[in-house]
């Protein structure tokens, strides 16, 4: 299962930085997931307590945020959102654009308990 071992990736990282942080356990996960990431935040939800028991993670809260599809525009310029399907300008129907972003999976932020309290990095 493709999600499953994103999660699995994801879990080695967060568990790599509470580990640097002197954490006793993750209370959230904060991640960023464009349309055009190849990741189905759903999946990920469900797979997510599977890949993170018996880890630092094991309590903690996955919270997907959903990034935009954007497309720059080569014709006129412009920077509009487009659907995944149809990367073409909002403003002038050209299909000649740059993804600016949508394929993304970024680890925003993760919130530790330690000794010391609740510490977000
Ligand atoms: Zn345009």
């Amino acid at each position: 299962m493709h999600e499953l071992s994103i999660c699995q990736s994801l879990i080695d990282q967060v568990e790599q930085i509470a580990l640097t942080h002197g954490a006793q356990s993750v209370e959230s996960v904060k991640l960023k997931v464009g349309p055009l990431s190849g990741v189905e935040p759903l999946l990920l939800q469900h797979a997510y307590p599977y890949a993170s028991a018996g880890t630092l993670a094991a309590e903690s809260t996955l919270v997907i945020e959903l990034a935009p599809l954007k497309v720059s525009c080569e014709t006129c310029g412009a920077e509009t959102e487009a659907e995944p399907s149809w990367l073409v300008c909002g403003a002038c129907g050209s299909c000649h654009t740059r993804l600016v972003s949508g394929d993304e999976m970024i680890l925003m932020s993760v919130e530790l308990i330690t000794a010391e309290g609740t510490n977000h990095v």
